[in-house]
This record gives structure tokens, C-alpha cells and sequence, in this order.
């Protein structure tokens, strides 16, 4: 069994506590290694040596910290078969996926930000009467970055790459149900000889290590992915010293079909949104509306697709969904079918857990599930269920649907289906979302604004927003004779 260790000034330490919690392969219910439950001694421990590194790390050149990261990022491409298989362990998802997805974008993280603090620039703004503004940006200091468990090394070196890239130092802290990769990145650290006390990873549960961090008065600055009302104690607790926040939180996004879609496309597109990662994405859509002349046809084709993916060994190559993060997650999940059921909803198909025999005999499986004739402000249709569940809606014209898209509490993202040009970008323009797609789903450019509105959160990320968020920005104004 592995024994994850804090990382703190570059050594790897135990909590303070000496305690440990049980991290579970969610496809076997099988505890795989323990890590620190640490507390708020070892945050100020991680805090007290962050702090002394920041000087050392902000005066570096650039060139010297963009240099880090792309090692960075290129020590996790060499070892991204090690990674994929902890990532898929450590939360269930299917092998595949962590190849393709977490472990490859989690490298290009690293060297996007690397890259882009080199070719990164800053303002200037003329005056009349021999005067001229420029801005000067500088880091914040130490920067405590949140991760959830749904993309654990993926978000958690979306916050990391940036931080570091503008000369903060870090104190990171992963979820307690997917601690794995981050211990993994540790080690690639201490391998390059990234400087001592730059980046910390402390372990433990949120209520106390993340806790801790986000109370820390040395810590000015957090960025948090994560649940809506974590993110809303986040908020809280973070004013009482006043920090910058970044938040990136839940979503209930629709996926917009309207008739004269490419259907074909609209449906593989949609089976991917409802189902990857077991519909653990923040951006995954679980809400369709089908324009009411072609719900029928978009019904069976979708159906038909759904009936073929298969749940199973998350190790397996051919494995389509793989187990839940937990078991309190599971429960969580099931329990939206049933007050679907209860709500006078139709499952039409899923509905059920998976069993299985042999090693994922204690793991935590959910079928596909498709919800028919919900309400509109049914919790199927508002809450964020974060599972395998999806439900399907007609609409009769554009106002109706933009009506119900934007019926809900957040605003993540939104996909739209269409082939008329103009009804794209009139209807893009009215949905209340940080991101919308245009007959894509999930494609992703780091140079852009990413994050939500109302209930999704507060900031963007990615590109110049996050070397922006990074950094205070300071103006020097000149006059000359
Ligand atoms: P969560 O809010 O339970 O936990 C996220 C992180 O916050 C964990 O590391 C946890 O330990 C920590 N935490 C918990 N309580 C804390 C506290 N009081 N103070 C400080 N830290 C605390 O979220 P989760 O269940 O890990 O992740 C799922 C959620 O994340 C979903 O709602 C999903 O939509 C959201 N998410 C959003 C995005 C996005 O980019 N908008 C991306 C991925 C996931």
C-alpha cells in the first residue's frame, strides 16, 4: 500500500497529527494508500517556508521559471502511463480517459503557462502633456490553489501553472478522495529540482487542511474548484482578510438541438456530454432540449447509442463509464433517480446500480440513466446531480428554449446545435454562460476566459485572465520635461 506524504520544502513529510486517512479505489471499494490528515500546523508550516521562497522564486528570470514548468510538463508526458493508471485508480475513471484527458492536458498545462509568461506583456497608456502609464504586474505572494476530485491532476496544475509562472509560491491542496497524482507530481518535482518551498502539497480533509489554508492570513490569494456551497464558505471565509478569490464552481448546462442540426453529430456530441467521466465533468450537459419536430427521431438515435456503452473495469481499454468517486456519491446520485421517479418523471432508460463480481465486486457503478417529462423545476432539472443521469426536453422556437436554458441557478457553459449562422451567434449571445459551443462540445483553447456566471462562480481563468488573477497590478504614472 502506497504512504502519501506532505511535500514541504521540497522533503516529504508526515502530518504533524501523525494521523491518516484511507484513499479508496471507487471500483473496488479497496483502500490503495493512505495520506496525511493534515491541520492547520502544517498549512503554517507549508505557509512559513512559501513565504521565504518567494522572493528567490519571483527574482528568478523569466526564462528560468517558464524553464521549470516545461519540465514540468514534459517529466508528466514521459510518465504518463504511471499517471493515467494512478489517476484511473485513485477515481475510477476509465483508463482512456485519463490518458487522453487529465494526464495530457495536465502537461500541456504546465507548458501553455510556461510558454505564455514568456511571450506575456503589459500595458501602456499615453497621456497628453509629456505623461505616459505604464502597468506593472506583479505576484501576489503565496497562492493557495483548491483542487476537487472529478480531474484531479487536470485542475489542480491549471491553478498551479499559472501561480507559479507569474512568481508566486504555492501551497496546493487536493481532494481528500483523489490525493494520488499530486503526490506523483511531488516526485517529478523533487526529480527536476524545482526550487525548495515554491510548491507545497499539503494533504487532508477540507474542513481542516483546506480549511486552514483558506484562513491562513500569510495566504492572500485562492483559486478553488469545487462545489457551489463549498465555494460559498470559501467566499466567506476568505473575507474576513480580504483576498483576492478566484471560483470555479458547479454547473446544470443545456445542450441546445435545434431542427436543422446535423442530428448524427448532435447525438455522438451529446452521448459525450452526458456520460464522459460518468457525468462527473463541471461541464457536462445535463440537460438536452430537442426541438419539439425532431425530439422523436433525436430520441431513438440517442437511445440507441446510450444502450451500447458499457460500464465496467475502469482499467479496461473498452470500458465507456467506470465506477462513481464514492460511495457517499453514489448514494448521493441514486437518490436523484429516485426523486425523479417520485417527481412523476420517466426513467426511459438506466435507472439502476451496477453489480459486478470478481475484483469491482465492492465498486460503485450506475447505468447511463435518461430522464424523460421532467419539469422544468423539477431538482432534475435544476440541481447538479455530477452523474451518469441526463434529461431529455422539447422545446417548440428559440424564446421558448432560451427561456428554459437559462432557468436555473448556474451558468457554466452551454452547447448549441444548429446549422443557421445567424440563430448560432443571436442565441449564443442569450444564454447566460461562460463558455457555449457551437455543435462542439468540451474543446478547449487555454488562451480563453473560462468560467461561470451566477451560481458557477466568480472570476475566469485560462490565458491572459489567469496571468491577470495572478498578479496585482500596479500603475506607475510618468511626466517628463
Ligand atoms: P468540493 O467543493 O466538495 O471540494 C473541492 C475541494 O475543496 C476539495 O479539495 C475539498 O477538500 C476542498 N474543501 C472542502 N471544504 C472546504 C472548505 N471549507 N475550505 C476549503 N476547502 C474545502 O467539490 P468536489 O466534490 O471535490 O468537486 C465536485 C464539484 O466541483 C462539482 O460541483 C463540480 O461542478 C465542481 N467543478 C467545477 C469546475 C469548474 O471549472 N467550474 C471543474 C470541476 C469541478
Amino acid at each position: 500500500m502506497k504512504k502519501i506524504k506532505n511535500y514541504i520544502n521540497g522533503e516529504f513529510l508526515e502530518s504533524s497529527t501523525k494521523n491518516k486517512i484511507d484513499n479508496i479505489n471507487p471500483a473496488t471499494g479497496k483502500i490503495i494508500s493512505t495520506f496525511p490528515r493534515s491541520n492547520h500546523n502544517d498549512i503554517a508550516l507549508a505557509v512559513n517556508v512559501a513565504k521565504k521562497s518567494f522572493l528567490s522564486w519571483k527574482n528568478l528570470s523569466t526564462k528560468e521559471r517558464a524553464g521549470y514548468l516545461i519540465k514540468l510538463g514534459e517529466e508528466i508526458k514521459k510518465n504518463a502511463n504511471e499517471l493515467a493508471a494512478a489517476e484511473t485508480i485513485d477515481t475510477g475513471k476509465p483508463i482512456q480517459l485519463s490518458k487522453k484527458m487529465d494526464i495530457s492536458r495536465s502537461s500541456k498545462n504546465l507548458i501553455y503557462f510556461g510558454n505564455a509568461i514568456i511571450h506575456n506583456s503589459s500595458e501602456f497608456h499615453k497621456m497628453d502633456n509629456n505623461t505616459f502609464n505604464y502597468t506593472l504586474r506583479q505576484p501576489v505572494g503565496v497562492v493557495g490553489c483548491i483542487a476537487p476530485w472529478n480531474l484531479p491532476l487536470y485542475l489542480l496544475t491549471w491553478k498551479i501553472a499559472p501561480a507559479l509562472a507569474t512568481g508566486n509560491t504555492v501551497i496546493a491542496k487536493p481532494s481528500e478522495l483523489t490525493p494520488y497524482t499530486a503526490y506523483l507530481l511531488s516526485k517529478i518535482c523533487k526529480k527536476i529540482n524545482l526550487p525548495k518551498g515554491v510548491l507545497n502539497i499539503i494533504y487532508g480533509l477540507g474542513s481542516e487542511a483546506g480549511e486552514a489554508l483558506v484562513l491562513h492570513k500569510d495566504v492572500p490569494i485562492i483559486t478553488f474548484t469545487g462545489g457551489t456551497e463549498t465555494g460559498k464558505k470559501i467566499m466567506k471565509n476568505s473575507a474576513r482578510n480580504l483576498k483576492k478569490i478566484s471560483l470555479e464552481l458547479g454547473g446544470k448546462n443545456p445542450n441546445i438541438i435545434f431542427d436543422d442540426a446535423d442530428i448524427n453529430l448532435a447525438v455522438d456530441i451529446s452521448i459525450k456530454s452526458s456520460f464522459l467521466n460518468q457525468g462527473q465533468i463541471c461541464l457536462c450537459g445535463s440537460r438536452i432540449y430537442v426541438q419539439k419536430n425532431i425530439y422523436k427521431k433525436f430520441k431513438i438515435k440517442f437511445l440507441r447509442k446510450v444502450k451500447k456503452l458499457t460500464v465496467g473495469d475502469p482499467e479496461d481499454i473498452n470500458t465507456d463509464l467506470g465506477a462513481m468517486i464514492s460511495k457517499d456519491h453514489f448514494r448521493k446520485v441514486m437518490g436523484f433517480i429516485e426523486k425523479a421517479k417520485q417527481e412523476g418523471a420517466s426513467i426511459i432508460q438506466g435507472g439502476n446500480s451496477v453489480s459486478n463480481d470478481g475484483k469491482l465486486k465492492g465498486g460503485f457503478f450506475i447505468e447511463p440513466t435518461v430522464i424523460e417529462d421532467a419539469d422544468i423545476n423539477s431538482e432534475i432539472n435544476q440541481k447538479e446531480i455530477f452523474g451518469p443521469i441526463v434529461s431529455l426536453n422539447y422545446f417548440d422556437n428559440e424564446e421558448d428554449v432560451i427561456n428554459s436554458a437559462n432557468n436555473t441557478n448556474y451558468g457554466l457553459s452551454a452547447s448549441i446545435f444548429t446549422n443557421d449562422l445567424n440563430r448560432a451567434h443571436r442565441v449564443a449571445n442569450l444564454i447566460d454562460a461562460g463558455t457555449i459551443w457551437i455543435n462542439t462540445w468540451l474543446l478547449r483553447d487555454l488562451r480563453v476566459p473560462f468560467g461561470g456566471m451566477k451560481h458557477s462562480g466568480i472570476g475566469r481563468e485560462g490565458g491572459i485572465d489567469s496571468l491577470q488573477f495572478f498578479t496585482e497590478s500596479k500603475n506607475v504614472c510618468v511626466k517628463y520635461e
